[in-house]
């Protein structure tokens, strides 16, 4: 048997912003698809049109340009089993309707929402299946001339799958192994709506997934118990051969205790669970975004592919490169996978240590400037090379260098206290002269005058190496010396020499 083409996809419906978990999902959909030379398609499921919210699409669309993950087919990519926009695609569902409808394997239903809840009421656990449905108002319980005379009089009704009691159904799952279950427990789905003239999410999705020669269905653990009558549907229309095969992902679970993974989560720990802000264009909320809390992209794709699989070795850090080539499907963990935020912001720091100190520049760039602060590249180049050990995120950096733009406006005083002697407005006094008659600036030349002036004046280097930071930084941290004094230049450095002497006098 000749090899089927890996055909992937990922179907989002447009109902407001991407969840974490979906990104998780198509992250894997797509390296199964590059890692066996497939194709991953971009397919719009908008079949609901009650949970249609405006600039979804967008979104979606514009969190995987930002996370790098491409798509070779779909919405907005083109190819040959368009529309790939499940609203436009109306007629095609219709006549899958009628292929069922005119083989016996789904019937006419005229239930109104109220008939179905005096049902609900009268009778416990109540199921449209094989037990009611001949209690109910329905083209299998009354003649064809009542239905005809129902259709022709503009009563609205839906079309639901006939579901066969006594029917074994095995559902095979990459990740969950083979399940069996009866057919008895299932219900008479809804497959198609007059009212809309739409279909419902399990009949677009496999007529769909059939029409676009979908091998691989790579999806959320939410979409486990539709599994048994997806494969029904694919009976019923005898396409079994082609079915594609299944692989439930893992659920996301809370960073603590149990339950998975929720917005209020992210909220009461501080961390997104979207890849970019969304507002939300009713209630104007806003909500994070992994991109605008200066998350790279690098490295939530790097956490969210360890989130439910791993590649069995120790390595941790993997571009998406090494992720297609070790990607394993089948050694997905069924179990949730618990949603480890203070991880994600470990991946960050070391992609920010990983990333050249230009990449990292260009990012602080903005920040700098969002400050007011003019500077050119190579001196943020230099300092990013001093400083990016120090943070997780790319503006921490603002906080951990601003004193290599601004003068410290004041001096810490629990440092000033203890780094601050009597001696130290004499000493950097000197200081500041013998810096001043400096003619080469370099690093290594004032770290020479200045070590020859401390051991000739018999100073203690700390005593003055504290007083100089203080009087340069502002408080008792930051880099080696020199290398600040190197960056801001003699001028500054002078310059700051004495207004500390002033100020702290
Ligand atoms: N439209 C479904 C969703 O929003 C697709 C589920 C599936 O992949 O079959 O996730």
């Amino acid at each position: 048997m000749t090899e089927r083409k890996v055909r992937v996809r990922f179907a989002p419906s447009p109902t407001g912003p991407l969840h974490i978990g979906g990104v998780r999902t198509a992250l894997y959909n797509y390296l199964f698809a590059k890692q066996h030379g497939g194709d991953l398609i971009f397919r719009i499921e908008d079949t609901d049109s009650n949970r249609f919210v405006e600039g979804a699409e967008e979104y979606i669309l514009e969190s995987f340009r930002w996370l790098g993950i491409k798509f070779d087919e779909g919405v907005t990519f083109g190819g040959n089993c368009g529309p790939y926009r499940q609203s436009e695609r109306r007629d095609i569902y219709k006549k899958y309707v009628k292929v069922l409808l005119d083989s016996g394997k789904a019937y006419i239903a005229f239930d109104t929402p109220e008939e179905l809840e005096r049902k609900r009421a009268e009778v416990d656990n109540f199921q449209y299946d094989a037990s009611t449905r001949m209690s109910m108002r329905n083209s299998l319980a009354l003649s064809s001339e009542e239905v005809n005379n129902l259709i022709e009089s503009g009563h609205q009704y839906v079309v639901r799958f006939l579901v066969q009691p006594g029917e074994k159904i095995v559902v095979n799952d990459i990740i969950r192994g083979v399940v069996t279950i009866d057919s008895s427990i299932l219900d008479d789905k809804v497959l198609y709506k007059s009212a809309d003239e739409l279909p419902t999410y399990h009949l677009a999705n496999i007529v769909d997934d059939h029409l676009m020669n979908i091998s691989h269905v790579i999806r959320g653990e939410e979409w486990l118990p539709s599994a048994p009558l997806h494969v029904l549907l694919y009976r019923a229309f005898g396409w079994e051969d082609t079915m594609p095969q299944f692989a439930h992902l893992s659920l996301l679970l809370k960073p603590e205790g149990n339950g998975k993974l929720s917005k209020r989560d992210g909220d009461r720990l501080g961390f997104p669970v979207f890849p970019l802000e969304w507002h939300d264009p009713k209630s104007g909320a806003v909500s994070s975004g992994f991109r605008e809390s200066d998350y790279l992209p690098e490295a939530v794709i790097n956490f969210l592919a360890l989130l439910g699989w791993n590649p069995g070795d120790d390595v941790e850090m993997m571009s998406m490169d090494d992720l297609i080539s070790k990607f394993d499907l089948s050694k997905c963990s069924k179990a949730g996978a618990r949603f480890d935020y203070k991880k994600m912001i470990w991946f960050n720091h070391e992609y920010i240590l990983r990333k050249s100190d230009k990449e990292i520049a260009e990012l602080f760039m903005p920040v700098v400037e969002g400050h007011g602060v003019k500077t050119d590249m190579c001196k943020l180049e230099k300092i990013v090379s001093l400083m990016k050990g120090r943070v997780n995120f790319v503006h921490e950096l603002w906080d951990a260098c601003s004193f290599y733009f601004i003068a410290p406006a004041e001096y810490d005083e629990k440092t000033v206290k203890k780094r601050w002697k009597e001696n130290s407005a004499r000493q950097m006094g000197e200081l500041a002269e013998l810096l001043d008659g400096l003619e080469d600036f370099s690093i290594e030349n004032q770290e020479r005058v200045v070590h020859e002036w401390i051991e000739q004046k018999g100073y203690g280097m700390g005593e003055i190496m504290n007083a100089f930071r203080l009087a340069l930084v502002g408080e008792g941290k930051g880099p080696q010396m020199f290398d600040i004094s190197g960056l801001i230049g003699k001028k500054e450095t002078v310059e700051r020499l004495q207004r500390a002497i002033n100020v702290l006098a």
